[in-house]
């Protein structure tokens, strides 16, 4: 499937009547070239520049590509092995991140904001399944705690907005996401669209495909196009501070054996793997409850999983130039 097959490009004809009009959105896409909202004045910049009355809050540390960062080294987004390794910085950035966008956003009265945080803002040790009322409840798991408490906060925040000045600003909680598009990187990725790399090159260069850890953890998968249909929905119809579990049902876990399992299917490699048991599992499971979602949504189809790594995988191979996959080692480097 190729990029410009993905594009959803809506043409709404009558569009300047009376239904029209009140269905007429623009969106606008910003990026960090736009702006790094770690800065405040550049988050000022960019809302003076686009005025929107809704704002999706989906930045985060974060591709970091482009932006003067820390770091000693190139990689980006998160994953596992990255939030292990960069605590600090993901507790300051994302700290800085969602302060800056639901401030300006207070100061300029947008009208609703919707944060994404993750299952990971959830305490380690806590009932399962995880639900909406959970959050606070203890402390988050050791291997992530940076990003975790920065993103726990966003709720505290904005209930604090919603107590003080009336702000319709919440939140949206994914569990683990996935599809075109993604960080690829090899190393500091999420799991499916590392080993979707990994074994595409295995396949390629006829070398070993590896996977992290023993594979028996279990995690919970969105698509990201179920996850963005999901958004639009809580934009229009979500009205609690409170945040709401975005996920499949927690009867759908599926261990990392079975991702890996899918990916082999998915890219066509032949030969066997192994799983390199040194490396971390990091939490075992967090199921979440999506009770709360169909509640208030009725019913949704969600992509069965197989579908949406086929779409995926499929969508890497041929699109592999120009996704986002990081620095391959030379011996690796396509031709
Ligand atoms: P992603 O692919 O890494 O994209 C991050 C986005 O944030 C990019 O548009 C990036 O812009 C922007 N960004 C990063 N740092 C920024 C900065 N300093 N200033 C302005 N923009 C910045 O992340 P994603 O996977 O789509 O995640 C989106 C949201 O979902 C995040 O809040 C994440 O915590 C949450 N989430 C993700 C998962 C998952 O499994 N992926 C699961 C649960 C929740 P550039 O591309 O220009 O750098
Ligand atoms: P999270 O642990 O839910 O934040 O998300 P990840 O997407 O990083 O998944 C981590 C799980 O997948 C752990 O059990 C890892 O041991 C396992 N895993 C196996 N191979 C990889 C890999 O190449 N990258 C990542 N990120 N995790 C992997």
């Amino acid at each position: 499937m190729s990029d410009l097959a993905n594009k959803i490009v809506i043409l709404v004809t009558g569009g300047s009547g009376l239904v029209g009009s009140a269905i007429r959105w623009e969106w606008i896409f910003a990026r960090s070239s736009e702006g790094d909202l770690r800065d405040p004045e550049a988050a000022k910049k960019l809302f003076e520049k686009y005025k929107p009355t809704h704002v999706i809050h989906l930045a985060a540390l974060g591709n970091l590509f482009g932006i003067d960062l820390i770091l000693a080294d190139n990689s980006v987004v998160g994953g596992l092995f990255k939030n292990m390794k960069y605590k600090l910085t993901f507790l300051r950035d994302n700290t800085l991140i969602n302060d800056n966008v639901l401030q300006t956003s207070h100061e300029t009265k947008v009208k609703k904001v919707i944060s994404c945080l993750s299952t990971c803002v959830f305490p380690d040790r806590v009932q399962y399944p995880l639900d909406e009322t959970k959050i606070h409840l203890g402390p988050p798991h050791e291997s992530n705690f940076g990003y975790a408490h920065a993103k726990r906060m966003v709720d505290v925040t904005n209930h604090a907005y919603h107590e003080e000045f009336g702000s319709s600003f919440t939140s949206a909680i994914p569990t683990n996401v996935f599809g075109p598009h993604d960080n690829f990187d090899l190393e500091d990725s999420h799991v499916i669209p590392g080993l979707l790399h990994k074994c595409y090159l295995a396949k390629k260069n006829g070398t070993p495909f590896t996977v992290a850890g023993t594979g028996k953890p279990l995690r919970q998968f969105i698509y990201s196009r179920d996850l963005a249909k999901l958004f639009i929905w809580q934009l229009r119809e979500y009205d609690e501070i409170d945040p709401v579990i975005l996920s499949v049902g927690e009867n759908e876990e599926i261990s990392i054996k079975q991702v890996a399992d899918a990916i082999v299917k998915a890219i066509g490699f032949e030969g066997d793997y192994k799983f390199d048991t040194t490396r971390a599992d990091g939490q075992f499971r967090k199921p979440a409850s999506n009770a709360k979602l169909l509640r208030l949504i009725g019913n949704f189809t969600f992509t069965p999983f197989d579908q949406a790594l086929e779409e995926t995988a499929a969508w890497f191979v041929q699109n592999y130039d120009k996704a986002r996959i990081g620095q391959v080692p030379k011996a690796n480097e396509p031709e």
